[in-house]
């Protein structure tokens, strides 16, 4: 469709026109969502059905049996407005075809004459016959004249259901007709006439509704006069279907056009996110949705409209010149209220109904805005949870956890001061991780850990026994004896949270954000994106913990918990780099246990593995901190000792040989006459001559050498 409205620069002329200060271009849409939310949160809402089961009717609540109910007893319509309808909608049709039916239809005959020679009209002579009035009124109004008679005779006037005022309805769908003529002619639409036929039709499953389900649907009216909202999901939340599905069903019924079918049922929306509309229901909807901006619904309810926003799309309403349409709209109206009696808005009435309006705009208005600061809190949340995620996927280590994701969650939450806290259990005490923020007085971070046990501690206490997040205010604990006091008194904060994080399914780390002058929103969404921050915290610690536990598996000798061969061997290899670069001698030390087979086979595999164990505490023990000691393999360990040489190495030795003399097999259970012996080899790294492999054979050699002389020994080449 080309779209000429293009060129009419638009909607702020609603605004001149109507007299109705709308602030935002936008606001409809936003009002939908706000419509939305009240229409959520409305405590009168009725529950599916509501007034069907109210009415006690067979079908229940089943939507089924409802449309079945709907299909079986929708009504026939009358041959005559099936001519005019016909004839209307086809392009080819002539004054002379339209003549011929009204002519043959006596009580139309008169009902036109009638009109025509009314006060309406305000015509000098009397008009007589059917095709002077033809003559004078013209084709395309005589056309919609017939057409609108018809209609009202046989749909509308007999319409008798509780409070629905069929002046409103009947006044409503004459406004929607006008305009959406007058619309498709801006948006250059192929037929005016369709669009005219389904403006004034586009409510006739209200009518449907009213005829086949008459006391739910005046249930239905009665709920809407107290609580007006003019959503059609209120509707099918009362009645369990909507007009517009109602209009389709009895427009398939009447076989009319497909064209007016689907503008019939999609003139409120779709709910299918990627259903087309079609452009005439585009012009319906939006030409109903300026009908009841003026006033002019088909209630007499001062409901706020909205509009769809696809269709706003189609139609673009920032673009159309609404004047001459409201015009139009106007003097159609002015006209067909003196054919068919109905009143025209009254101008202290519209007064009163834009100033509620432009009231309930005002207060519309706050509500977005209030909405959109919380819509911006909640995306910056996100986003801040989304980058957490992102960076601490990667992370090796929970410090460098704890360093990039404190900045972040004071960015995303907006908390000023936080605090990382680790839990040790065994001490019952919080341990200072991470801090960000500034703490007046520096109290108490400078001296934590927190005991459990004190005052302050309480609260921490309670959230890790019972793994939730614990959301601490000034006011709740205004009361000094409440345990939770001490700890706000103590960080001069009026409000904060802790947060568990926990790995392993035990809480380890605590989160607490402090939010010292109450100038964060802390509502229950923020702490439901903090409850899942430190889900996904827990996750990375976790992992990170792993990594270092594969890590430590690959260099640590599982037995004895030192170095295994492989990070030997890696280290003696950077000794020598480090002792050839700085020119230091190193020397190391091979330890072989005597005899260590007779204690395996006369106490057992298990009493070995204690005694290698031992040893091993008794090499590491008689360490300095720069030495690497490991085992090489069975009873074999190995110690590099930097900045050593031959003489100082001897001396170490010695001390390990008798401190394993000293060791008494019996402390361990195992046999008290035993006497378990170590020799060692040691050997000075020389850099002229030595690499890894020659440094080892030397202490090697120098091992052989003690145990050839009789163990118990520290051999030197
Ligand atoms: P020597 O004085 O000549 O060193 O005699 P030895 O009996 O100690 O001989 P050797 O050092 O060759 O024997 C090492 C023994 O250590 C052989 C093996 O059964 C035992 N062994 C190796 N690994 C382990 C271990 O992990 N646990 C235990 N319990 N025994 C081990
Ligand atoms: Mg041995």
């Amino acid at each position: 469709m080309k779209i000429l409205i293009n060129k009419h620069p638009i909607f702020a002329k609603i605004k001149s026109a109507c007299k109705i200060r709308m602030m935002q271009n936008d606001l409809h849409k936003l009002h939908k969502s706000v419509v939305k939310l009240q229409s959520s949160s409305l405590p009168d809402d009725p529950t599916p059905g509501d007034c069907i089961k109210q009415a006690n009717i067979p079908y229940g609540q089943n939507v089924e049996v409802l449309i079945k109910k709907l299909k079986k007893d929708l009504p026939v319509l009358p041959a005559v407005v099936i001519r005019l309808l016909n004839l209307v909608l086809d392009e080819k049709s002539s004054v002379e075809d339209i003549s011929k039916i009204v002519r043959v239809d006596q009580a139309l005959t008169a009902k036109v004459l009638k009109i025509v020679n009314s006060a309406a009209y305000g015509l000098r002579g009397k008009v007589s016959t059917v095709d002077h009035a033809f003559t004078i009124l013209g084709f395309d109004a005589i056309k919609n004249l017939c057409l609108s008679i018809s209609i009202f005779d046989n749909l509308v006037k007999k319409e008798q259901v509780g409070c629905f005022n069929k002046s409103h309805f009947w006044r409503h769908s004459l406004a929607v007709a006008s305009v959406s003529k007058a619309l498709a002619l801006l948006v250059n639409y192929k037929s005016r006439d369709e669009a005219y036929v389904a403006g004034l039709l586009h409510d006739a499953g209200k009518l449907i509704l009213m005829q086949i389900i008459p006391e739910e649907y005046s249930n239905y009216l009665k709920k809407l006069n107290s609580n007006p909202k003019i959503c059609i999901g209120f509707e099918e939340k009362t009645l369990l279907i909507n007009h517009a599905l109602a209009g389709n069903l009895i427009f398939k019924k009447w076989n009319f056009p497909l064209s007016l079918q689907r503008a019939v049922e999609l003139h409120h929306g779709t709910k299918m996110a990627d259903e087309k509309i079609p452009d005439l229901a585009a012009i319906v909807s939006v030409a109903d949705f300026i009908c009841w901006t003026q006033g002019l619904g088909s209630f007499n309810l001062f409901i706020q409209p909205t509009l769809d926003s696809q269709m706003e799309k189609i139609i673009n309403l920032k673009k159309v010149s609404i004047e001459p349409v409201l015009k139009t709209m106007e003097k159609e109206l002015e006209l067909n209220g003196k054919i068919f009696n109905f009143k025209l808005t009254e101008p202290e009435e519209l007064k009163k109904s834009l100033q509620k309006a432009n009231f309930e705009l005002g207060r519309i208005n706050t509500l977005c805005e209030n909405i959109k600061k919380k819509q911006d809190r909640q995306i910056r949340a996100l986003s801040a949870l989304n980058n957490i995620a992102f960076k601490i996927r990667k992370e090796l280590k929970p410090s460098q956890i704890i360093q990039n994701v404190l900045p972040e969650i004071r960015e995303g939450f907006g908390f000023a001061r936080l605090v990382w806290l680790f839990v040790d259990h065994e001490k019952k005490m919080m341990i200072l991780s991470g801090i960000y923020g500034e703490f007046k007085n520096n109290v108490p971070m400078a001296s934590l850990g927190w005991s459990w046990d004190n005052k302050i501690g309480f609260p921490l206490c309670t959230c890790i026994q019972n793994k939730k997040i614990i959301h601490l205010k000034q006011d709740d604990c205004a009361d000094e004896s409440n345990p939770n006091s001490y700890l706000l008194r103590a960080l001069q904060s009026s409000e904060l949270i802790l947060v568990p994080i926990s790995t392993d399914n035990i809480i380890t780390e605590l989160l607490l954000l402090d939010n010292p002058e109450g100038n964060t929103f802390i509502s229950a969404d923020t702490l439901h994106l903090l409850d899942i921050l430190a889900m996904n915290l827990g996750m990375a610690i976790e992992n990170t913990k792993l990594f270092q536990r594969n890590a430590q598996m690959a260099i640590i000798d599982p037995l004895t918990n030192i170095y295994n061969r492989r990070q030997l061997d890696s280290s003696l290899d950077n000794e020598i780099s480090r002792s050839v670069r700085f020119k230091q001698s190193f020397s190391i030390a091979i330890f072989d246990i005597d005899h260590f087979k007779t204690i395996n086979d006369n106490f057992g595999h298990s009493a070995g593995d204690v005694v290698l164990k031992d040893v091993s505490e008794i090499i590491k023990k008689s360490c300095r901190k720069i030495d690497i000691v490991g085992r090489i393999g069975g009873d074999e360990f190995l110690a590099i000792l930097p900045n050593t040489q031959m003489q100082q190495a001897f001396i170490f030795a010695e001390r390990i040989r008798v401190n394993v003399e000293k060791y008494e097999l019996h402390a361990q259970n195992l046999c008290s006459k035993y006497q378990m012996t170590i020799s060692i080899g040691i050997a000075e790294f020389d850099s002229a001559r030595d690499n890894a492999e020659n440094l080892l054979h030397k202490a090697d050699k120098a091992l052989y050498k003690a145990k050839q002389k009789g163990r118990n020994l520290v051999g030197v080449l």
